[in-house]
C-alpha cells in the first residue's frame, strides 16, 4: 500500500487546500448560520476539476484516482463539511454513471456533473420507511409506452432540491424483492418531481436535505441505469465507494477541529502555563492524533484497493466505521480543550462537533458497517 502521495495526488490535495482556505474558510461560518447552499462554490470547484477527480478524462474528469479524491475531500471537509458532502455525493453519482451508464447516458450526464453546470448530483435511495433496509422501498416505477412512470417519496436526499441530475431507485417488480429494484436517471426540475420538505438539521446547515415527492414522473426507457432489476446491486456498489468519501469527510472535519485544539492549547494559559503543558490535555491530544492517523491509514487502504480494481467492500466499511466513530470523539476532545469557548459559535469546533455527528449515520450507519464487516468475516471463516 502506498503511504506517500504521488506528485499528482499532492497537487490535487494542494489545489483543494488552497481553495478551501481562500474561498471556503472566510464564509463557512456564515453559510452554516444562514443555511446557504454553496451554488457558486460548487461551480468553482467544477472549474478547478475537483468535482470529477476520479472520473474518466473523456467525460471531463481528472482520472486521478481514489486516493487523490479522498485527499481532496479531506481538505474541503476540514473547512466546510457541507460543501464536502455535496462534492462527495456529486462524485458518487458521476462515478456511477461513468461506470455503468450507456455511452449516451455517460455523455449526457457526466460532463455536466463534473463541470459544475448541473450544480450537484443526488442519490435518491432512502425513503421514509426504508433507510438501513432500502430493499423495503415503496417508490414504484410503472411501465408505460416508451418509458416508465415513477411515483413515491424519497427521504433525506442530499442536494435533492438543487441537483441537476438525480439517480432515483424504484421498484419495477414488487414481487421480486431487492431484485425488483431499478435505478433511473432523472433531471432536476422534471415534471412531477417536487420537494416535500427540507429538513432542519443539527449540523451541515450549508447542505440541503430534501424529501422528494415523485408524482408520476415520466422518464424514457433510456433513463434506466444499469438494466431493469439491477438497481440494488448498483446502489451497494456505489455505497462501497461512497463510504470512502464519508470516511474522508469525517477525517477532514476531525483534522480541522484537532488543529484548532492544538493552536488553542498552545495559546491559552491556566495555572501559569499553556494548556499543552498540562499532561491531561497532552494525553487527550495524543490519543486524538493517533486515532486520526489510524483512520487515515484504513481509508487509504480502502482507497488503494478500489484504485487497483480489487475488492474493497469490507475495507471501506472498516474505514467508515473507524474514521467516523473516532472523528466524533476527536471533535469532542477538541471542544473540551477549548473549555467554555468551545461551546460557542466564536470557535469553529462547535460547528465541527455538530457536523461530524451525521457521518456515523449516512451511507450506512455504524451498525450497518459492523453488519457488513461481520458478514464478510463469517464468509471467510466458512471458506
Ligand atoms: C443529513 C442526511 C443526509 C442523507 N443523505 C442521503 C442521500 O443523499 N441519499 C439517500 O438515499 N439517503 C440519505 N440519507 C439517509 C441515510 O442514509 C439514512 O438515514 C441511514 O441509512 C439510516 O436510515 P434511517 O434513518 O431510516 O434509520 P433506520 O434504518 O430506521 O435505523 C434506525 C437505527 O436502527 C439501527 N438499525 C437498523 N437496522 C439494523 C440492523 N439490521 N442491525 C442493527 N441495527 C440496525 C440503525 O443503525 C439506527 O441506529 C441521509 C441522512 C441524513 C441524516
Amino acid at each position: 500500500m502506498q503511504l506517500e502521495p504521488t506528485e499528482e495526488q499532492r497537487l490535487i490535495q494542494r489545489t483543494a487546500r488552497e481553495f478551501a482556505e481562500r474561498r471556503l474558510a472566510p464564509s463557512a461560518a456564515a453559510r452554516d448560520r444562514d443555511g446557504r447552499f454553496p451554488v457558486e462554490e460548487l461551480r468553482e470547484l467544477g472549474q478547478l476539476g475537483l468535482l470529477g477527480v476520479n472520473v474518466p478524462e473523456d467525460l471531463g474528469g481528472g482520472a486521478a484516482g481514489v486516493i487523490a479524491y479522498s485527499l481532496a475531500l479531506q481538505e474541503l471537509a476540514k473547512v466546510d463539511a457541507s460543501v464536502a458532502v455535496a462534492v462527495s455525493v456529486t462524485n458518487m453519482v458521476a462515478e456511477l454513471i461513468a461506470a455503468v451508464g450507456t455511452p449516451a447516458q455517460r455523455t449526457a450526464y457526466v460532463p455536466g456533473l463534473v463541470s459544475g453546470a448541473a450544480v450537484a448530483g443526488a442519490f435518491a435511495l432512502s425513503e421514509p420507511q426504508a433507510g438501513s433496509d432500502p430493499a423495503g422501498m415503496r417508490t414504484i416505477a410503472t411501465k408505460v409506452d416508451g418509458g416508465w412512470r415513477l411515483s413515491g417519496t424519497k427521504q433525506w436526499i442530499t442536494s435533492g432540491d438543487r441537483a441537476g441530475v438525480l439517480v432515483v431507485w424504484a421498484m419495477t417488480d414488487l414481487a421480486a424483492g431487492h431484485k425488483g429494484i431499478t435505478a433511473f436517471l432523472v433531471r432536476g426540475g422534471a415534471p412531477g418531481l417536487t420537494v416535500g420538505r427540507l429538513e432542519e438539521k443539527m449540523g451541515l446547515h450549508g447542505s440541503s436535505t430534501a424529501q422528494l415527492v415523485l408524482d408520476g414522473v415520466e422518464v424514457g426507457d433510456d433513463a434506466v441505469l444499469g438494466g431493469v432489476g439491477g438497481g440494488f446491486r448498483l446502489a451497494m456498489m456505489a455505497l462501497d465507494g461512497g463510504r470512502i468519501g464519508i470516511a474522508s469527510q469525517a477525517l477532514g472535519i476531525a483534522r480541522g477541529a484537532l488543529e484548532a485544539a492544538y493552536r488553542y492549547a498552545g495559546e491559552r494559559e491556566q495555572f501559569g502555563v499553556t494548556l499543552w503543558k498540562h499532561q491531561a490535555i497532552g494525553n487527550m491530544l495524543a490519543d486524538a492524533a493517533t486515532w486520526l492517523d489510524a483512520g487515515l491509514l484504513l481509508t487509504l487502504r480502502a482507497a488503494s484497493l478500489k484504485e487497483a480494481g480489487q475488492r474493497f467492500s469490507t475495507e471501506a466499511a472498516m474505514a467508515k466505521l473507524y474514521a467516523t466513530e473516532k472523528a466524533g470523539t476527536i471533535c469532542d476532545i477538541a471542544l473540551q480543550v477549548h473549555g467554555g469557548y468551545g461551546y460557542t459559535t466564536d470557535f469553529p469546533v462547535e460547528r465541527a462537533y455538530r457536523d461530524v455527528r451525521v457521518t456515523r449515520i449516512y451511507e450506512g450507519t455504524s451498525e450497518i458497517q459492523r453488519l457488513v464487516i461481520a458478514r464478510s468475516l463469517l464468509a471467510r471463516m466458512e471458506k
